[in-house]
């Protein structure tokens, strides 16, 4: 029987266990850590932010639905990964593998910039849930006493879609309480122009979303990178000092310190086709732990979104991998992965596709419609029905 361990228990992990289950039944044993023993919907954690959402919406336990699909679960961090050895650490055991598939997602990096983040820093985050959290608590306090809020994603971030969620849904619900003219709102990005998204050539995103902040009268600031945050101020690399009573800016990632070592400089893992480590065999990585390089260096340094979408994909190609190797099947012919998204504009929503992810793209485009916010509410409750019953092999 394989022993197959897998590091992290959310749209990676989870998709690579049960395919791995559903494709190898009884000829696996899948066991599965992770240093919660909660899913969390992260798309949704900007609602958490709003208020629109309570954690106990979007978060499933982690045990049950593993048991039902026959997966063993520790609800224990991995401290390390010796791949000589092929076995994963915790503070309480050593796992021997012999396949790993490393879904660790990012590590969140606040202290690129002095004063950032809202852990000792000045600013909100809304990339986990706790953070999320937190920053329902300073919309609150915000309410009470408002002024003007810095939103935005500083030099080297790679996932800028929830900077652009959290502007729409502030604007959205400030006209909501009739109060949006107190509040002078300004967006800071480290992209080369707005609707870029870190990939760049979604054909009208740039005049689509260019629009959109007109519309809502949402100052633009792009190309920039953040100096430092103050309790009170934005400074801004061009000297620009933007004050604010509330901010929120969007992180870089690297990748987790578990695994950092089998990564590149940025700790992120360098995969092959089919997923696979490029030193280590017997070792796949999926999503966010991954490492793309970007199509294109921009003036200000971004990096490549790696979206739910795209991570269920590199998952099920993993899995599909892995198990036609325990098989003694041929490997699965793998394509490239594409991108589909739909953003939160709070009142309306963009759809935005690629396919593939980087150019030459078939695919590329971004829709604006309220059909498309209609589309993200389903979808929510579409993918935790699917996840609670283990049914990954679903689109
Ligand atoms: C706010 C926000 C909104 C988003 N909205 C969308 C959207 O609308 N559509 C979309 O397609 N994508 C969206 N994304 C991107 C999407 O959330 C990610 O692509 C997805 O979460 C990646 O899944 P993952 O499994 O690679 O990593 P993660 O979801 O980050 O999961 C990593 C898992 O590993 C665990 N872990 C980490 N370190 C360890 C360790 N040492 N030991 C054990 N376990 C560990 C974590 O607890 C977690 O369970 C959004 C991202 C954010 C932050």
């Amino acid at each position: 029987m394989a022993k197959i361990v897998i590091i992290g228990g959310s749209f990676g992990g989870l998709t690579a266990g049960f395919e791995l289950k559903r494709l190898l039944g009884n000829k696996a044993e899948v066991t599965l850590l992770c240093d919660t023993d909660k899913f969390v919907f992260v798309p949704s954690l900007p609602w958490v932010s709003m208020g629109w959402r309570r954690p106990e919406d979007i978060t499933i336990g982690l045990e049950k639905i593993l048991a039902a699909g026959g997966i063993r679960f520790f609800p224990e961090a991995a401290v390390g990964v010796d791949a000589d050895a092929a076995k994963v650490i915790t503070a309480a055991h050593e796992f021997q593998y012999d396949y790993l598939v490393i879904a660790t997602g990012p590590d969140l990096g606040f202290s690129s910039v002095p004063g950032f983040g809202p852990y000792g820093g000045h600013t909100e985050c809304i990339f986990t849930l706790d953070q999320a959290l937190k920053t329902k608590k300073a919309w609150d306090r915000f309410l009470e006493n408002p002024g003007p809020i810095a939103v935005g994603a500083v030099q080297g971030v790679s996932c800028f879609g929830p900077a652009y969620e959290y502007a729409f849904e502030v604007d959205t619900e400030l006209k909501r309480r009739n109060i949006r003219h107190r509040v002078p709102i300004t967006f800071v990005t480290s992209e080369p122009y707005i609707g870029h998204f870190g990939i760049g050539g979604l054909k009208k995103s740039r005049s689509i979303m260019e629009d959109e902040f007109a519309d809502r009268e949402i100052k633009l600031i792009t190309n920039q990178s953040v100096e430092e945050f103050t309790p009170d101020e934005v400074r801004l690399k061009d000297g620009t000092k933007l004050p604010f009573k509330l901010a929120m800016f969007a992180p870089p990632m690297a990748g987790v310190k578990a695994v950092f070592h089998l990564g590149n400089p940025k700790g992120f893992i360098p995969v092959d086709a089919n997923y696979r480590h490029k030193n280590y065999k017997n070792i796949f990585s999926v999503g966010v732990a991954i490492a793309i390089a970007p199509p294109e260096q921009t003036p200000v340094p971004t990096g490549v979104p790696k979206t739910g979408y795209m991570t269920e994909h590199m998952a099920k190609y993993a899995a599909e991998t892995i198990a036609s190797e325990v098989l003694g099947k041929s490997l699965p012919k793998t394509g490239p992965v594409g991108a589909l998204c739909i953003m939160d504009m709070g009142n309306t929503a963009a759809l935005m596709k690629a396919y593939p992810v980087l150019p030459p793209r078939k695919t590329a485009e971004l829709k604006e419609g309220k059909r498309y916010r209609w589309a993200k509410l389903a979808f929510e409750k579409y993918y935790l029905w699917k996840i609670r019953r283990g049914l990954t092999g679903l689109p």
